[in-house]
């Protein structure tokens, strides 16, 4: 007895679902993510092989097309694959943010040329429900194609305008209206087949849309706006499954949608704030403007007085941040926490939610330099320890120990919660010079009493710190 093509096909959705799902699972933990990210890799792999078993399991009379389908399916996968290979062995961790963005809105894109081609068939006879489905699809994928384009190129600093005037959110919301009457013509006025001329409009509208929606949108809300899109691109991508009927892709796309939606809702908690309050208001605009006048001066200090002071601290807690990705001084970091935990001085650190440039971004960092897990603390964990810390070092970390975020009404920053360094007895911040964070705002940490500033790539401030320690351990001989 022979096996069916379809039941090959059908087995394979199942493990690939399997996959992704148990992928997922073990993505949760630092300790177990790499092999997730593998897993889950593998399910997509299966996924695609099972696709193209298809193509054997119907035959040249049912699908006319099938040869230059299959021939247009492999010129897309070979390009596909030789670019995200090219482009994620190249890509620097600090511009990982950027291509997270672009793949999101890839994805986003991909699920509304499912439904572009569904409403463009003329053979097709076309139900209602997937129809509603395809239409849907289309929406929140487009969205999330323009509207991660723009992210990406905020993030690239390719855009550093927030684009506001009165009456925005008016014509946003029109045209949001003008895009789902569209969309309601297609499925219920014309069955899914309109005029090529009504359709281009319709995603035209949802493409400007996603433009719209946004360019306001500030810097220090990016990482929710990311992670939003990434829920949408999910969402749009199982939808368009259920129109082709596909198990995989449905199953992939809820994963997406649902993770994607958890890890929105994690971020704007973290930043104390409703995803609306994100889309719709004016927080995190760059703002100078609503700075108020710091007094005092920044004092700086020599790396080897900083690291002797932490060489004979009890406690100190460390604050890293997108610098520390920049100066790729995690090794070196981590060697310096080496030797003060062989000192006898109890090192921890402390990882702010939207530190760095993408969630989880420094425990990667951390992990990658071999740091403990043990040794790294969440906000919420450790915030009431640094009054107990002798010292607390901020590297390359800014907006997220602005303390005007709790102080300053005004600032775009208000509200996020920040890691309490200034609470330490002594605070150093390792930085290259007056560079501002993400949000462009003015740090009055850096001018506080017990802050020293030691200017310096971050590497560079790590070796002389390790340098500092060893030679006087080696005095001490
Ligand atoms: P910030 O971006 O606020 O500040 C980084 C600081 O690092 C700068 O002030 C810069 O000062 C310093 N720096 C840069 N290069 C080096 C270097 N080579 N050596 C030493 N210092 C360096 O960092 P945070 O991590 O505190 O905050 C993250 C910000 O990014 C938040 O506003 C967050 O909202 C935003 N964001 C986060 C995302 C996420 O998902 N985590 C995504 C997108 C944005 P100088 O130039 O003087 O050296």
């Amino acid at each position: 007895m022979s096996v069916q093509p379809q039941f090959i096909i059908d087995a394979s959705y199942l493990s690939a679902a399997f996959l992704f799902i148990y992928g997922l699972k073990r993505m949760s933990s630092p300790v177990t993510a790499r092999s997730g990210i593998v897993v889950a890799g593998v399910g997509m792999l299966v996924a695609t092989l099972a696709s193209f078993l298809y193509y054997f399991g119907v035959s040249e009379a049912a699908e006319p097309h099938l040869g230059t389908n299959l021939v247009l399916a492999v010129v897309a996968l070979s390009l596909g694959t030789v670019w995200a290979w090219w482009s994620g062995k190249r890509v620097a961790m600090t511009a990982m943010p950027q291509m997270v963005a672009l793949y999101n809105g890839m994805g986003g894109g991909a699920a509304a040329a499912i439904a572009a081609v569904e409403f463009l068939r003329t053979d097709a006879v076309h139900e209602t429900v997937p129809l509603v489905l395809a239409v849907l699809g289309a929406v929140i994928g487009s969205i999330s194609l323009s509207g991660s384009l723009i992210a990406w190129a905020k993030l690239d600093g390719r855009i550093n305008k927030t684009w506001r005037y009165s009456g925005q959110q008016l014509i946003n919301g029109a045209l949001f209206v003008v895009t789902l009457a569209l969309g309601a013509y297609i499925v219920f006025v014309a069955h899914g087949h309109a005029p090529v001329g009504l359709v281009a409009a319709f995603f035209i509208a949802a493409l400007i849309f996603g433009v719209l929606m946004t360019m306001p949108i500030g810097g220090a809300d990016m990482p929710v706006v990311i992670s939003l899109y990434n829920a949408f691109t999910g969402l749009a991508v199982g939808f368009e499954g259920y129109v082709l009927q596909n198990p995989a892709l449905m199953i992939a796309g809820m994963v997406v949608g649902s993770a994607g939606t958890l890890l929105t809702l994690l971020m704007a908690k973290a930043m104390n704030r409703s995803v609306s309050n994100v889309i719709f208001s004016n927080f995190g605009a760059s703002g100078d403007e609503a700075q108020g006048e710091i007094k005092g001066s920044q004092k700086p200090a020599e790396a080897s007085d900083a690291a002797i002071q932490m060489r004979y601290a009890n406690k100190v807690i460390i604050a890293p941040g997108y610098g520390l990705a920049v100066a790729q001084a995690q090794h070196k970091l981590y060697e310096f926490v080496k030797l003060l935990v062989d000192a006898g001085v109890e090192v921890k650190f402390a990882i702010h939610p939207v530190a760095g440039r993408m969630p989880g971004h420094m425990n990667v960092l951390l992990a990658e330099a071999g740091v403990p897990y043990d040794m790294i603390f969440d906000l919420e964990d450790i915030n009431d320890e640094f009054k107990e810390a002798d010292v607390a070092i901020v590297i390359g970390a800014n907006d997220t120990v602005n303390p005007a975020a709790r102080t300053n009404k005004s600032s775009p920053i208000y509200g996020m919660p920040i890691l309490n360094v200034d609470q330490a007895k002594q605070v150093y911040v390792v930085k290259r010079g007056q560079g501002k964070g993400y949000s462009g705002v003015e740090n009055e940490l850096f001018f506080a009493d017990n802050t020293n500033m030691v200017y310096g790539d971050a590497q560079k401030v790590m070796v002389a710190m390790i340098q500092a320690v060893k030679s006087l351990e080696g005095g001490a001989h």
